[in-house]
């Protein structure tokens, strides 16, 4: 499986895709390369295309437009068992009467390979999905965590050219959902395997892609690494649906905010700071008391390692969070935004 993943040269190309339902255009002039070997996840709010995507490059969904290209090869028009792809879903979707080991081996069954080929594949997968203490078990009787890994396995049995996963983690609870997308990454990036996932789960997009395309009403708004989609968004959406924004009409002018028509300063919780008025030096530090801005703690929120102090500032809301000190309700503050991104019509503008 390792040798055929590592000839891998073209990965995924989608070029100019379009799936229309009725007079609703859902996935709209859609293009993503996934490069050999890299996990690209599609993240987006409910209803913005990801699935429908997802389900035409696998081939269970005819496009309506443009080209799907799987290691250099066009698909399009090929139904989902001539594709080299193997999807994995959301529900599992295991056989209940068959063991563990028959559902992993399907696929090869349905491909008439010889009976040792089979076995000795399908051991070699509940192997890297540490599962083989389970394969004569029905799904019924393994937990939700283990039924993951069986279709995992089904899937990777396959030694598919391109992994498809849509949603695999949302049936799991919390804790195990985090280890579960460890678990997924370390094979995935061990094998070398191209990869698309599916999501609207900003923590899991972040802590398993080499690279994010985040998608709003069937496009994709910008495709880029995890660190870089945080720190440097190009459009308010992006910035607003990849952690937490507060998001300030106008633009700041030493510490003051200036109303301008269509601009818009958004400012990270982390990157508000708090200065307690009373607080010796306070005044002195940064810009004038009278070009600050101020407000008042109203609500303390205790988030585990940090606290969520929000602030009320003239007449609006900003969350700031506080690693170590908090605040008590009531305490009047200097307000310093640091690190503004500014937004024209929801577009992002470099210059400050
Ligand atoms: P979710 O996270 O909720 O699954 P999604 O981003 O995966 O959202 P899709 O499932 O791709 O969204 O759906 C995109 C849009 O297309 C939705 O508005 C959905 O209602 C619509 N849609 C999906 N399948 C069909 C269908 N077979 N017929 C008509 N409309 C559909």
């Amino acid at each position: 499986m390792t040798t055929q993943a590592a000839r891998a040269t073209d990965g995924l190309r989608i070029t100019g895709l379009v799936k229309r339902f009725g007079d609703r255009t859902v996935v709209d002039d859609l293009d993503l390369t996934v490069h050999p070997g890299e996990l690209v996840s599609l993240l987006g709010p409910s209803g913005c295309g990801k699935t429908t995507t997802l389900r035409m490059v696998a081939g269970f969904l005819a496009a309506d437009g443009g080209s799907i290209e799987i290691e250099g090869k066009d698909v399009v028009g090929l139904p989902p068992e001539r594709r080299p792809s193997a999807m994995v879903f959301q529900n599992y979707a295991l056989w209940p009467h068959m063991t563990v080991f028959k559902n992993v081996a399907y696929p090869l069954r349905l491909r008439r390979l010889p009976k040792h080929e089979v076995t000795d594949r399908v051991e070699h997968v509940l192997g890297l999905v540490n599962l083989l203490h389970h394969r004569d078990s029905r799904p019924a009787t393994i937990s939700g965590g283990e039924q993951q890994r069986a279709a995992l396995a089904r899937a990777l049995v396959q030694e598919p050219q391109l992994l498809l996963l849509d949603e695999p983690l949302s049936n799991l609870d919390a804790k195990l959902r985090v280890k579960v997308r460890e678990d997924i990454r370390e094979l995935q990036q061990r094998l070398g395997i191209t990869t698309v996932l599916v999501t609207h789960d900003q923590d899991e997009a972040l802590s398993m892609s080499d690279r994010i395309a985040v998608m709003n009403g069937g496009r994709i708004e910008q495709v880029s690494a995890p660190d870089e989609l945080y720190t440097d968004p190009r459009t308010e959406f992006v910035a607003g649906f990849v952690g937490q924004l507060n998001s300030l009409p106008g633009r700041l002018v030493g510490g003051r905010l200036v109303p301008e028509e269509g601009l818009l300063t958004g400012v990270r919780p982390e990157d508000v700071r708090l200065i307690p008025v009373d607080e010796p030096g306070a005044s002195a530090a940064g810009h004038a008391p009278q070009d600050r801005l101020r407000g008042r703690v109203v609500r303390v929120v205790p988030r585990g390692a940090f606290h969520e102090l929000v602030v009320e500032v003239e007449d609006r809301t900003l969350h700031s969070l506080a690693v170590g000190q908090s605040l008590p309700v009531g305490q009047e503050v200097y307000v310093d935004l640091a690190r503004p991104l500014l937004f024209r019509d929801g577009r992002r503008l470099q210059e400050r």
